[in-house]
């Protein structure tokens, strides 16, 4: 139940069948020079609205801003700060326990570590106010963590590399420009640095060149199996 396009009797119904909901988190940021700015969101909304085609669940219309640390100077990066992304997010789960909602899964199509820092503790405030609600956090890399080995090729891709330019190759072709060389960053360990794009110049994670559709098709296979799985798992989940 895609909660965008259903109406107030759909959605009561759907409260009969399930009391589950994905809200998808993006951003608007800098994929190197090939991929759109709206990759994270695209790809974490798609993953979602595939997942609710195959069972119940509604997916809430997806943030599209986020947390952008290391990539905010880079051209085209229209972040939030982490205060706000908490209240906001926090001010959601408010509404949807309201409605209904019990178990609910915040993923993220940006896994900064301090955006991911912001919505893990926007669910722990969550589940502290509302006892019999569930929630599990997660990026769509943690999907990732157990691809079968031989689909990627490339060690410690993360950003706008194999996996997104795949993933982006599959579900917007027309949105791809070519590709970007292969880069990793080389931020210094600990220190905070005022001039980003000194250490990560072309905002590329990984080895874009890696990429095929059918990479892209296997990725998102893969996520979905593992989103279905998450919410059967929380479903059943007690402590
Ligand atoms: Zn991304």
């Amino acid at each position: 139940m895609i909660v965008e396009e259903i109406t107030m009797p759909a959605f009561e119904a759907g409260l009969k069948q399930t009391r589950s909901a994905i809200l998808p988190v993006g951003s608007v940021e800098e994929h190197g020079a090939h991929l759109p700015l709206g990759t994270d969101t695209i790809h974490v909304y798609e993953l979602a609205k595939k997942t609710a085609s195959l069972r119940p669940v509604f997916v809430l219309p997806p943030l599209w801003y986020g947390l952008c640390r290391s990539t905010s100077q880079h051209a085209g990066t229209v972040g939030v700060t982490g205060l706000n992304l908490r209240a906001f997010v926090l001010d959601i789960i408010s509404s949807l326990y309201g409605q209904g909602i019990r178990n609910l899964v915040l993923i993220s199509g940006h896994a900064g570590g301090t955006h991911m820092a912001f919505l893990v503790d926007a669910g722990e405030e969550a589940i502290s106010r509302f006892l019999d609600m569930k929630i599990a956090v997660l990026s769509v890399l943690d999907l990732l963590k157990d691809v079968p080995s031989g689909l990627l090729e490339t060690p410690g891709d993360s950003h706008a590399g194999e996996v997104e330019t795949a993933l982006m190759l599959h579900l917007r072709p027309d949105h791809v420009q070519g590709t970007s060389p292969r880069e990793f960053p080389s931020f210094p360990p600990f220190i905070l640095s005022r001039n980003k794009r000194r250490f990560w110049p072309n905002g590329v994670w990984g080895d874009p060149a890696k990429a095929t559709v059918q990479k892209g098709e296997a990725l998102l296979e893969h996520e979905v199996k593992g989103l279905m799985n998450l919410l059967n798992t929380l479903e059943g989940f007690n402590d």
